[in-house]
């Protein structure tokens, strides 16, 4: 265990560029539930009944109340240990990217620069028929408020099962995982496609992969080096690690 992490630490001192690819998980140790916590939000609902478009037309109230539900979790929860320790790497690299699945926004709150969101966030909204921003407050518990231009039914604005991904989001990460030496996949159980996806591409490309995850996932096969921890800690462990290295004199 100990030993995996000093080999991450070791590839990651010779790396320049470097994509940290996260989920769920890192935002675990924060109090945010992911979709496989036992007793988490997603345990009353199966994702599909809330997580997409047709359940949304369905019936835009019960989406939109189980959003802000979800809403207040998140404003309530703060960064953790794991989101610091990804903010702290930055200065060590000439590149390093954040590509998360997350819709919480906290890489962001932890002082992460360059963050790709790929699924979208939470805390913001549009319409669901003609796609303008809706910036409006205070914004009902219950109710889906409605567009005031073209009177459709305004959602949050993350990427629900069976959209499409934002392209210009994607893209942004496709470039950085081609430039990356290094890809950190962090709390992710890799079964959202095509985001998962990256992690593959990234190994095809000829990265080190490394997994941050207490448990198996479906990534674990992808990775060269496999830190079964805790994100919150195996990740400052890695920084301290990091900055040991790099203290070093080189030739
Ligand atoms: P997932 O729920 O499918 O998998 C979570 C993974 O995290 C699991 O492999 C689990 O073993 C691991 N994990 C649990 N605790 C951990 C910890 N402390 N440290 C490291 N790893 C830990 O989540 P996913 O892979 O992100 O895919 C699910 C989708 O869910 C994403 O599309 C995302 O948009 C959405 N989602 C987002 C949030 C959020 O924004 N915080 C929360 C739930 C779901
Ligand atoms: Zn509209």
């Amino acid at each position: 265990m100990g030993e995996a992490l000093e080999r991450a630490a070791q590839v990651l001192d010779r790396a320049r560029r470097v994509v940290a690819f996260t989920g769920a998980g890192i935002s675990a140790e924060s109090g945010i539930p992911t979709f496989r916590d036992p007793g988490g939000l997603w345990a009353h609902f199966r994702p599909e009944e809330v997580a997409t478009a047709e359940a949304f037309e369905r019936d835009p109230d019960r989406v939109w109340a189980w959003y802000q539900q979800r809403r207040r979790v998140i404003e309530a929860a703060q960064p953790n240990p794991g989101h610091y320790a990804l903010a702290a790497m930055e200065p060590y690299f000439e590149e390093f990217t954040v590509v998360t699945q997350n819709v919480d926004r906290l890489h962001h709150r932890a002082g992460s620069h360059h963050v790709i969101e790929l699924h979208g966030t939470l805390l913001e909204y549009h319409c669901h028929r003609c796609g303008r921003p809706y910036t409006e407050e205070p914004l009902p518990a219950e109710t889906a408020p409605y567009c005031p231009v073209c009177g459709g039914r305004i959602r949050p604005s993350v990427v629900w099962f069976g959209e499409l991904l934002p392209a210009a989001a994607f893209a942004a990460a496709e470039q950085a995982v081609d430039r990356c030496e290094v890809l950190l996949s962090i709390g992710t159980s890799g079964e959202v496609y095509p985001a998962a996806g990256l992690v593959w591409r990234a190994k095809a490309m000829g990265a080190t992969v490394v997994e941050i995850n207490p448990a198996p996932s479906e990534l674990s096969t992808a990775a060269d080096i496999l830190i079964r921890q805790k994100a919150g800690s195996a990740l400052p462990e890695l920084v301290r690690r990091l900055q040991q290295y790099r203290q070093q004199a080189r030739p």
